[in-house]
């Protein structure tokens, strides 16, 4: 066993995923890869992705499906958290399902060549385009969204000649205590249908007479980054209730329940998540018991994980340029990115812990204001963030970026997209290639 001293035990409080570590040259690394040299062969800004990360994180979801509620689950990644070809072979190489939300995260999944009966396909303003694409390509599920889409839909599946399956959207009312930006579960949400009301009732009353679509599953999604157990238990009886009614009432019975995503994740070193295995343990428990009670048959239940699969497994690289003291006031430290590749501090306030790569083994003496390279005083990557002193060519590695970000990417100010690499066991290989100046141009006339 390795005694720690106290130096080592400071720096690996500021290593928030367990896949970073330092190597002799006190360089930061990634899947045993220095990350100063995937900076260098490959250029900055980097999202680096570590594979074993995405694929540990898959199973530990769905060996607790099969370990707490006897396999009758599945797992289906959120390809919104972080979606490209490679990211979506590897989640069909491990058995998984995709929850995907436009026509292009469709797209991507048709491309890596992903089973589509595995799919789930969500929106809450779904084109006709999109709804004939999904039913083209075979999607396990449409999860409807809206009675304007369901009546679409019906006629779309009827011209066809097929009859897709169809999951109800469901607001279960659950305030999931986190950011107001991400909530989804509340009654005053774009997603849809309300429970209190009725309007969920009475739309699955329409739903199960229609000629085209079979209901077979009602879904919600309360939010996202959620620390608490307890929202996601409470969701899973609100729920079981629907289809209880939906049982006594109309003797129809739904043989799915998709409980979403929403798992919370560490960002900062002060995050104690709650670990996904207990999540699911505890909410197969009050599911089983919950169908006992209300005397309806264990449903299968799915869920969409997407921020939890894939943040841990990435981090971003950039490289320092400007540094700014401002007395009295706070040190800018600008990179070669910014919002534009990581626009989650921009848009909630969402923080993250950074480290100089090439400094990896020297203490966070100071406190800085990462800034980005847009011209917008907001683009700032996060404040009073612990670092070590930084200079110009140095380094910075912010952590936990694989969910989010390259998805949330823009081209804004006319920024290239970084390239997206992948680590795995000291081995690395390019996803998704740096845009070029002429891909900047490509639609322009
Ligand atoms: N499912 C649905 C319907 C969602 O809207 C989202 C995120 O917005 C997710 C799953 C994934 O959530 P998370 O990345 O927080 O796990």
């Amino acid at each position: 066993m390795t005694l720690l001293t106290n130096k080592m035990k400071g720096m690996l409080k500021m290593f928030v995923s367990e896949n970073l570590g330092v190597n002799e040259n006190g360089h930061l690394t990634i899947g045993g890869i220095d990350t100063v040299d995937l900076a260098q062969e490959y250029g900055t800004p980097l999202y680096v992705m570590d594979e074993q990360v995405i694929r540990s994180n898959l199973r530990r979801f769905h060996e607790s499906m099969q370990k707490y509620y006897d396999g009758k689950g599945e797992v289906h990644y959120a390809s919104k958290a972080f979606s490209c070809l490679e990211m979506c072979r590897i989640v069909a190489s491990e058995g998984d399902g995709l929850d995907a939300v436009s026509i292009g995260e469709l797209y991507t999944a048709v491309k890596a060549g992903f089973p589509m009966e595995k799919v789930g396909f969500h929106g809450n303003n779904k084109t006709d385009e999109e709804l004939e694409y999904a039913i083209e390509v075979g999607v396990g599920h449409i999860i409807v969204d809206n009675l304007p889409e369901l009546r679409r839909l019906e006629k779309i599946a009827a011209e066809k000649g097929v009859k897709p399956h169809i999951m109800f959207r469901i607001k279960p009312g659950i305030d999931a205590h986190t950011h107001d930006f991400v909530k989804t579960g509340q009654i005053d949400s774009k997603f849809g249908f309300a429970l209190e009301t009725g309007e969920a009732f009475e739309a699955v009353k329409e739903a199960v007479s229609c000629e085209n679509v079979k209901l077979v599953g009602l879904h919600c999604h309360i939010g996202s980054q959620i620390f608490d157990i307890d929202p996601f238990v409470e969701a899973a009886k609100v729920m079981l209730g629907l289809i209880a009614k939906i049982k006594d009432n109309l003797g129809y019975e739904i043989a799915g329940l998709n409980l979403g995503g929403g798992f919370g994740i560490k960002y900062l070193n002060e995050h104690d998540p709650v670990p996904f295995e207990k999540y699911l343990e505890k909410v197969s428990e009050a599911v089983k018991s919950e169908c006992a009670r209300l005397n309806i048959t264990q449903p299968m239940i799915y869920i969409e994980p997407g921020r939890s699969i894939a943040a841990p497994a990435g981090i971003t690289l950039y490289k320092v340029g400007a540094r700014k003291e401002i007395p009295n006031i706070r040190t800018y430290i600008s990179v070669d990115g910014g919002m534009a590749d990581s626009p989650r501090y921009i848009l909630y306030g969402s923080e993250y812990e950074a480290i100089v790569a090439n400094k990896a083994n020297e203490e966070r003496t100071e406190k800085v204001t990462i800034a980005g390279k847009c011209c917008e005083s907001g683009d700032l990557i996060g404040e009073n963030m612990p670092l070590q002193h930084a200079e110009s060519g140095d380094i910075i590695a912010v952590c936990a970026t694989g969910a989010y970000n390259y998805s949330m990417s823009s081209n804004y100010n006319r920024l290239q997209k970084p390239a997206v690499v992948f680590v795995n066991n000291g081995q690395s290989r390019i996803a998704v290639k740096r845009e070029t100046l002429d891909d900047i141009i490509r639609n322009d006339i």
